[in-house]
């Protein structure tokens, strides 16, 4: 079965043909073919993010990246006596936000505009005046614009501060060489349909083991209790509390096969950042301008300005370019009118030279806008 189009968003993404031929079997929950393959996930997962990899372990949870993200908010922050700091420049991070208050849980925030990097300054300030605080969290690829935020500097300066470091590399991890033991994040989260690029079900976080094994009972939800779930994993091999995402999984185990024969993280990375230089190079020839400075963009998606003076409609724009076989993204943020194109998936230089060319056409002939 050929995918009728290319999926230039930022997960769910295009995806191999073997790993969607992959779950075209059943699996059973406890029997011992299962879990087997459920561990040498996780043991992947955190060779592929750990140096020292004995000091991490990889926890999967059921349920898309914010659900994730949310069991982490929710179950390694002490019930009495937690705070969190939030640095955030888009939906991401604000999610984070609203994910603290509604779990009770005290917050501080840093807000940048979703135009700037991480205000590192202001952390530190904020780290100086506000001694309640004990964990901070930090989005590293903002998706909502493309924004590759520091997280190096922010868990340096949180570690300075001897505080418990949070990373959503929801749309990094895989696709961006990070090293949580170099980096000194405790709690790293990302989801089974970014740049590992297997299909939506679950997410996983690489957790610093010592820290996670100080959590239990800190959990605010039965479902999404962090540390239950490591623990039913740990002494069960491989053992989901609820029923597990089955075919999802094998999927995800074949496109961990499939990253480690491009050449693992590194090769990915180049091949992604390949295709974002060609992006931004062949829609400013069309005439696109790109939202972000080039210091701060990720290699995983871009989000460009609405053409000014231009009968420009995303609607009419999104339509022909479907048509054509490429379906792109709308854009998130409030101030300037955007759209977006991620670069992740199973996206090749040679797709984006089509894109180009074919927004060429689209430009030239079908009288959306003219250049
Ligand atoms: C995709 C994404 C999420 C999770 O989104 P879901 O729709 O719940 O999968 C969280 N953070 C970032 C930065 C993301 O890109």
């Amino acid at each position: 079965m050929e995918n009728p189009y290319l999926l230039l968003t930022p997960g769910p993404l295009s995806t191999s043909k073997e790993v969607r031929m992959s779950m075209l079997r059943d699996w059973c929950t406890w029997d011992q073919d299962y879990n087997e393959l459920v561990q040498e996930v996780r043991n992947r997962l955190t060779a592929l993010a750990a140096n020292d990899s004995d000091a991490y372990t990889a926890v999967l949870m059921q349920g898309s990246g914010t659900f994730c993200v949310e069991s982490v908010i929710g179950s390694v922050i002490p019930q009495d006596k937690g705070k969190l700091l939030i640095a955030t420049n888009g939906a991401y991070g604000d999610r984070i936000v609203q994910m603290a208050k509604m779990l009770n849980i005290p917050v501080a925030v840093s807000v940048t505009d979703e135009r700037s990097s991480t205000n590192l300054s202001e952390i530190k300030k904020i780290l100086d005046t506000d001694l309640d605080i004990t964990h901070v969290a930090v989005v590293h690829c903002e998706t909502t614009t493309g924004m590759l935020n520091p997280i190096e500097e922010v868990c340096r300066l949180a570690k300075e501060y001897h505080k418990v470091t949070i990373v959503d590399a929801m749309s990094s991890f895989g696709g961006i060489q990070i090293d949580v033991s170099a980096l000194r994040i405790d709690y790293l989260i990302s989801s089974a349909n970014k740049c590992i690029q297997g299909v939506p079900g679950f997410g996983f976080v690489i957790a610093n083991r010592a820290e996670l094994e100080g959590c239990k009972g800190f959990a605010r939800s039965l479902s999404l209790d962090l540390y239950d779930q490591y623990r039913t994993m740990e002494e069960h091999h491989g053992k989901w509390r609820f029923t597990s995402p089955t075919h999802v999984v094998r999927a995800f185990y074949q496109a961990l096969l499939e990253l480690e024969k491009e050449g693992g993280v590194p090769a990915r990375y180049e091949r992604y950042r390949c295709n974002q230089k060609r992006l931004v190079g062949g829609m400013m020839e069309n005439g696109f301008k790109p939202l972000l400075k080039e210091e701060d963009q990720s290699p995983i998606i871009t989000s460009f300005l609405y053409p000014k003076n231009r009968e420009f409609t995303f609607e009419s724009f999104y339509k022909r370019l479907k048509e054509k076989g490429f379906v792109i993204y709308p854009g998130k943020i409030s101030k300037v009118e955007t759209f977006r194109i991620g670069n992740i998936g199973e996206v090749y230089p040679k797709d984006i030279e089509r894109l180009v060319e074919t927004v060429k056409d689209v430009n030239l002939s079908e009288g959306v806008f003219s250049v």
